[in-house]
């Protein structure tokens, strides 16, 4: 039987949420459902966005109303437009057998005699913003004495925009007895006293523990010099080309700033902030729907809501002033079961900030160093090779070329062009990152930073220095694992501490690459480590330690020094600049073709790097209204 239906919910319902592809209920549905399907309790879900929750209470709505009726039944406030929308939409196509429900949303920036209009004609489901709904209920627009439930979506956030107030307005407007639903994906004290304020012995549901960030996603920092910044994170993109990311800055001038130059170095990108008009909001989130767009610059209240699927990476490129609001910002990314990571930029400054969040979300984070120019040419090219391998052919139209394709390369072995697809894009990759610095802050920078704001950092734990990454007092070490093996840094550190029994501590720089990794440890570890996985097998393969090429992480091993020259020389040159890819998988932005890219602003990358043109915003001038978060 279905597990839907085993759970009470009826085959009209089930039928379209199969549809949607929901064949098991997430964690918080199987066990929220029967609780809110009973109709008699208040209740509390303490659930990331992204495990499913909108179905969790929207099912039960269903289950529990009652149609016939056209008069408002239930009222789901929720902190943005986007989220509204996207509720809407969800509770529509869950009832889409049913003809009889009547869902509106109410949100600001759009038409208020539409809306008006639509409650007018009847509805049994408001879904609103409480700014509008506010706005509403005061022309007398609408009747909520028969409403029987609430459910205050993303409270938390609801409550950090500053929503208190009218929220406390309309709730006086719905009866006593009616039941309130509260989901909030965390729980600061505001949000404890409101759930007190408004509910009696609510049943309390905690998906993960309190705070916690989802744990599919994996947190990374890295460490550079403020003047670095945005040259360090175009590095970072380009090491990622399937990146489908959201990148947080702190200001709307920031926001727009970094947009604008990553247009200029032909990035497919664009801004969301508070500036935009609604209009324009509404297009670039299309835009970035739809995956036209690769890149989501956004400030916090813009992005709030925003629920897209496979958002590979959310990037701090400003740590966030609220604490919080880093949680938010994660948790754009791994939703529904995926994973994801999170990256914070850093300077040496910032590392307290750091530690902060880890002790906030109770999870460790990852320092990883910014690839080298070799890396990301290295990543590029197997980027590209993998998309060759895996482009669909188009039999019928490519046929009647084949004859002359075979005779223009019929002097040519299939290595030779083989080597030749490759250099078309390769030689362009080499020639951008011909002499790319190292973008990493010097680790002397880093212990000073710590040094001077007195926190252990890297220092062990009775206080002697451990040693420093990169420095002769580490040995840079291969092993046979990477991410073919699904190792990603934080999971090849554990797997490294479990088989050897040294600290992590001790552990430098971790480098996964496909089907080997290298790992820096102190000199005196290379002995244990070295036992520590003598006859150790992984999935059946001996695991294999050597020490490589030279020791430190600032020297290649020969091998991939060869891999590397290989491919130079000959063929096209780059003709420096920006990369101006088409790796959007929509149309929209994408440029045809693929080989005739422009390539805007010769020297991107350096142009950016030592410019400090980006001014180092202190966080002043913020969108948000002020309130009483945990601040760093
Ligand atoms: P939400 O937390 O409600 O925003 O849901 C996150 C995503 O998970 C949305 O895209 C939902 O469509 C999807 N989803 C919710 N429940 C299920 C389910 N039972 N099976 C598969 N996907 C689901």
């Amino acid at each position: 039987m279905n597990p839907f239906i085993q759970l009470g919910i009826r085959h009209d319902i089930v039928n379209a949420i199969s549809e949607l592809g929901f064949e098991n209920p997430t964690p918080i549905q199987e066990q929220s459902i029967p609780v809110l399907l009973t109709g008699s309790n208040d209740f509390v879900g303490l659930a990331q966005t992204g495990t499913g929750k909108t179905a969790a209470f929207g099912l039960p709505l269903l289950e529990l109303l009652d149609f016939e009726e056209n008069y408002p039944q239930a009222l789901i406030l929720c902190p943005t437009r986007e989220l509204c929308l996207q509720i809407t939409n969800d509770l529509n196509n869950y009832a889409k057998n049913m003809p009889q429900v009547h869902v509106v949303a109410v949100y600001g920036g759009a038409s208020i005699s539409d809306q008006l209009r639509q409650i007018k004609r009847g509805v049994q489901i408001v879904v609103a913003t409480p700014g509008r709904m506010l706005d509403i209920i005061n022309r007398k627009a609408i009747d909520f004495s028969q409403v029987r439930f609430v459910v205050l979506d993303e409270a938390d956030e609801m409550l950090n925009m500053g929503f208190q107030e009218d929220i406390d307005s309309i709730l006086s407007t719905t009866p006593d007895e009616k039941k309130t639903w509260l989901f909030s994906a965390t729980m600061p004290a505001e949000v404890r006293r409101i759930a007190k304020k408004y509910m009696t012995d609510p049943h309390e549901l905690t998906m993960g523990t309190k705070n916690t960030g989802n744990a599919n996603i994996e947190h990374e920092y890295y460490v550079i010099r403020a003047r670095d910044k945005y040259a360090s994170f175009k590095r970072i993109v380009d090491f990622n080309p399937e990146i489908f990311g959201i990148v947080f800055c702190r200001t709307k001038i920031e926001t727009q700033d970094i947009a604008e130059s990553l247009i200029k170095d032909g990035y497919n990108a664009d801004a969301l902030h508070g500036d935009l008009s609604q209009q324009q909001r509404d297009k670039v989130m299309k835009r970035y729907r739809d995956r036209s767009l690769q890149l989501l610059i956004a400030t916090d209240v813009a992005a709030r809501g925003i629920d897209v699927n496979d958002v590979t990476h959310v990037i701090n490129y400003s740590l966030p002033d609220e604490m919080e609001n880093y949680t938010h910002r994660s948790g754009r990314t791994a939703r529904a079961g995926k994973t994801g990571v999170s990256i914070s930029i850093i300077n040496g400054k910032e590392l307290g900030k750091i530690r902060q969040l880890e002790r906030v979300i109770g999870k460790k984070f990852v320092k990883a160093e910014i690839p080298t120019g070799f890396d990301v040419v290295e990543k590029q090219l197997f980027a590209l090779v993998h998309k060759v391998h895996n482009v669909e052919v188009n039999e019928q139209q490519i046929e009647q070329y084949i004859p002359r394709i075979m005779e223009e390369f019929k002097e040519l072995s299939k290595e030779d062009i083989i080597k030749r697809f490759a250099s078309l894009e390769f030689n362009r990759f080499l020639e951008y990152y011909k002499n790319a610095p190292d973008l990493n802050a010097p680790a002397d920078d880093r212990v000073r930073f710590e040094g001077e704001r007195g926190e252990r950092g890297e220092r062990g734990e009775r206080g002697e220095r451990a040693p420093r990454a990169g420095s002769a007092e580490f040995t840079r070490l291969f092993i046979n694992l990477g991410s073919v093996d699904e190792f990603n840094r934080g999971d090849l550190l554990g797997y490294i501490c479990n088989n050897t029994k040294i600290s992590g501590r001790t552990v430098g720089k971790i480098d996964v690459k496909g089907v080997y990794s290298f790992f820096e440890v102190a000199n005196a570890d290379v002995e244990k480590v070295m036992t520590g996985f003598k006859g150790i097998d992984f999935k059946g393969r001996e695991v294999r330690i050597e020490v490589s090429g030279e020791g430190t992480s600032t020297t290649r091993p020969e091998g991939e020094r060869r891999q590397g020259g290989g491919y130079s020389g000959g063929g096209r040159s780059g003709g420096g600049g920006g990369y101006n890819r088409d790796r959007s998988s929509g149309g929209g932005e994408r440029r045809e073709g693929g080989f005739n890219r422009e390539r805007s602003n010769a020297g991107g990358e350096r142009r950016e790097g030592g410019g400090g043109g980006f001014r180092d915003f202190s966080g002043k001038r913020r969108e948000d209204r002020p309130e009483r978060r945990k601040r760093f």
